[in-house]
């Protein structure tokens, strides 16, 4: 099957590309390995997605995005891609269900949560550890967790916790959040929250499930423990790069490096939304980057298809 372009991912880039691409007239196909929507629908409420004055899930956000993408005759294909071939004027996209051909390809892999790589993590994740309070916040009404990190992700998560948790620790590395302004604002004001500055967890304990945190002050050098029901780590994200060529330019952090037309440094190969190297990762500036790759991979058809016949579909 050929396609005018091809979508790898489908978070809120993936998706925006897809509408923008199919309604602006490309034969369009997006594939997804597991679920339409990525990180997003682990989010328990987006409320800084312009248009929606109430908050809401991301699950939800990202489904209206799906069923807009289809009404414009987007393709969805939940099949993991395992390879690409991205020289050249056709582009290859090898799946599960078979190998496809493109005119163009936009990235939208996204990212996935960092490891705190300490002793006792991947043993009690899942007992205790978690990297989704959206999905596991619910198992610890009237309980003790903690959150690690001081982004974002953090801050808003463990604001989501307190709806749940008796109380909410957050413990950070520094004595000052990176997150916004008005999530630290609203955090600091929560009753159920308390803050552990300067402060790393050194081992993460328990037999069968976690039992405490083993926590190290960088400013005292003091070691003590922390008895918790429940571990939340954000400690920020990495790049979903198994399919990035070492011909791709990529930031020191693996992300892609585009300009601001969404071009990566192969020709008729896009990147869009948290796989690339940007500054602000959001809902809203992943659709921005989904649309503008679109419109780019739109151009960069016209220009180097002319000669040739259109594609049929097979
Ligand atoms: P982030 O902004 O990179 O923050 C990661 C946090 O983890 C930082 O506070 C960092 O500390 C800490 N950290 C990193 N490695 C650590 C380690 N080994 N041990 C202890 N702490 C460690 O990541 P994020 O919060 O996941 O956010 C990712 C992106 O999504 C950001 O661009 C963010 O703005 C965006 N986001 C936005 C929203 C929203 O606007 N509603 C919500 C969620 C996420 P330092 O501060 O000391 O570096």
């Amino acid at each position: 099957m050929r396609y005018d372009t091809i979508i790898i991912g489908g978070g809120p880039a993936g998706l925006s590309a897809a509408i923008y691409g199919a309604r602006g007239g490309l034969k369009t196909a997006m594939f997804e390995s597991l679920i339409v929507g990525g990180q997003i629908n682990v989010t328990s409420e987006v409320e800084n997605y312009p248009g929606f004055e109430e908050a809401l899930a991301g699950i939800d956000l990202t489904d209206r995005m799906r069923k807009q993408a289809e009404r414009f005759g987007a393709e969805v294909h939940y099949a993991e891609v395992t390879a690409v071939g991205l020289e050249g004027l056709c582009k290859i996209v090898e799946t599960g269900e078979g190998s496809f051909q493109a005119k163009s390809i936009i990235l939208c892999t996204g990212a996935h949560p960092r490891l705190l790589n300490v002793t006792g993590e991947e043993r009690l994740t899942g007992r205790g550890v978690s990297y989704c309070a959206t999905c596991d916040g619910a198992l610890y009404r009237d309980k003790v967790v903690a959150v690690v990190g001081g982004g974002d992700s953090a801050i808003e998560e463990a604001m989501f916790l307190t709806r749940f948790a008796s109380k909410v620790y957050i413990i950070h590395r520094r004595e000052e959040l990176r997150a916004q302004q008005i999530i630290q604002q609203r955090a600091f004001e929560n009753p159920k929250m308390e803050f552990i500055w300067n402060t790393v967890i050194q081992e993460i304990k328990g037999e069968t499930r976690l039992e405490a945190l083993e926590l190290y002050n960088r400013k005292t050098q003091q070691i003590s423990f922390l008895k918790a029901d429940g571990l939340f780590i954000y400690v920020g994200i990495l790049p979903n790069s198994a399919l990035l060529e070492s011909r791709l330019d990529l930031d020191p952090g693996g992300f892609i490096l585009t300009d601001e037309y969404m071009h990566t440094n192969i020709p008729g190969i896009f990147a869009a939304g948290d796989i690339r190297s940007k500054v602000l990762r959001q809902v809203v500036t992943a659709c921005s980057d989904g649309a503008i790759a679109a419109w780019s991979a739109e151009k960069w058809i016209i220009e180097n298809y002319p000669a040739l016949a259109p594609w049929e579909p097979q």
